[in-house]
């Protein structure tokens, strides 16, 4: 067996391959097993057990090749087993694997915080704290927003998802399966209506950001006082909520707003982080400069590690062991991340998702044209969406949603489903997928739709 069969990267053959049904015999060996010892919480897009990925493929157990279009939920953007990554997490893993920060510093820790003051929107001094997983970022984003305004109340939006731990199903709209059966939820948490075209009253031309702010700003008044607001706190695009993108203007009204009134601007750019949309951040493309931003799924090439990432004085406001944790910043996580960075500089990986953008957004505005059920077409750079509804209105129709998933799975791509209403169909292709393999898993989409 060669090396690269067995650790993956970017040495694999980059084609669409099947060797067996999906799930093969292999697979279907391994769900029993799965069935028998691991919770039924936890749900499964693709019922194959994977071996290898690299590039823009993922191997199953039965030698099944397959075109990745969902990077593991937006995490691994540098590909899977990314040279860089490999080398740098090697290294660590062979000289420590772990002392935890709060107890003895190392210099990766340091340099992951450096390059996220660089790299995040604004020019200002910042400060950086690193953790496990998004959903912990977000907590502490709201702690520290807390902490230096002394202020309780947190205003979230419609369809936002933040995270699966108390506060974070709190910030989370969606009942089914993130809060159902899951509370008491925390308190102090504030919903209001988003930006979203598609779906605002009278339609997408009545969805400006000037209506849409007096509403929230209007809310936030009668319901809560502003001056009671720790913080605003919204994805620059929505991610699991159904990649929602507001109008133009609406997120600098939003962060002035918040200027003015003395709320702490927080940006969740887990899933819009990290060269998805086209720029370093989401938060870019109109100049938006947030006074906090989490950062995690897209950071490390799929190790786990998360940031908040904000104003020096905001930060600073915290007293000595207010935060912390005993594996935030692991220091292979932290390798794995400056691997990933130096990888998305060096690649220019946000031009490389520009470019994924140009070339699926015309097939999917054809697409959109041969099929009604696609009511929308949305997103920016590699993250982009359709939402299928009943032709000719605004009613989902997750239905076919999922049957388009399921036959793209069954040829082999990998999609994924998201949406408050399950009728989202969203494609997150790793940025260093090829072009050809890209639109190999488009001709795939298409046939799925043809025989809808
Ligand atoms: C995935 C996600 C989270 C939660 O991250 P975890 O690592 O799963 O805890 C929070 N916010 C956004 C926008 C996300 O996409």
């Amino acid at each position: 067996m060669t090396a690269h069969s067995t650790v993956g990267g970017p040495a694999l053959a980059q084609r669409r391959q099947l060797v067996t049904e999906i799930p093969g015999p292999a697979s279907r060996e391994l769900l029993d097993r799965r069935q028998r010892s691991v919770a039924r919480g936890l749900s499964h897009v693709l019922p194959v057990f994977v071996t290898a990925a690299g590039g823009g493929v993922v191997i199953d157990a039965d030698g099944n090749s397959l075109i990745d279009l969902g990077s593991g939920i937006a995490v691994t953007s540098v590909g899977n087993s990314a040279e860089l990554v490999v080398t740098r997490v090697t290294e660590q893993v062979a000289s420590f694997t772990h002392t935890c920060f709060m107890v003895a510093p190392y210099e990766g820790y340091v340099q992951v915080c450096e390059e996220l003051n660089r790299l995040t929107p604004g020019s200002h001094d910042k400060r950086s704290a690193l953790f496990n997983s998004g959903a912990e970022a977000v907590e502490n984003a709201v702690k520290i927003a807390r902490h230096a305004t002394g202020r309780q109340a947190v205003v979230v939006f419609d369809h936002a998802y933040h995270g699966r731990t108390n506060l974070t199903m709190a910030l989370t709209a969606k009942n089914m399966p993130y809060k159902d059966g899951f509370g008491p939820f925390a308190g102090e948490v504030y919903r209001v209506p988003m930006a979203y075209p598609f779906r605002w009253p009278g339609g997408a031309a009545e969805c400006t950001a000037e209506r849409a702010l007096d509403v929230i700003t209007g809310l936030i008044h009668a319901q809560v006082g502003e001056n009671r607001v720790a913080a605003v706190l919204i994805e620059p695009i929505l991610g699991e909520g159904g990649f929602i993108v507001p109008p133009d203007g609406f997120l600098p009204g939003l962060a002035q707003y918040c200027r003015d009134n003395g709320i702490v601007f927080i940006a969740d750019e887990i899933q819009s982080g990290f060269c998805r949309t086209g720029d370093w951040f989401a938060c870019d493309h109109e100049g938006v400069v947030p006074d906090l931003i989490t950062t995690a799924k897209g950071i490390a090439g799929g190790l786990p590690l998360a940031g908040v990432t904000g104003r020096a004085e905001i930060m600073d406001s915290v007293h000595p062991g207010g935060l912390g944790g005993t594996f935030g910043g692991n220091p292979v996580a932290c390798a794995a991340a400056l691997g990933s960075i130096e990888t998305m500089t060096k690649e220019d990986l946000p031009a490389a998702a520009r470019r994924i953008g140009e070339i699926m957004l015309p097939r999917l505005r054809m697409l959109a044209e041969r099929n009604p059920v696609i009511g929308d077409l949305r997103g920016r750079g590699a993250m982009i969406a359709i939402e299928l509804v009943k032709p000719g209105t605004t009613e989902p129709d997750a239905a076919a949603a999922g049957k388009v998933a399921k036959a793209c799975h069954a040829a082999g791509v990998i999609v994924l489903t998201c949406g408050t209403y399950g009728n989202v169909l969203r494609f997150l292709p790793p940025l260093v997928m090829s072009a050809e393999l890209l639109n190999e898993g488009l001709d795939v989409l298409e046939e799925a739709f043809a025989n809808l």
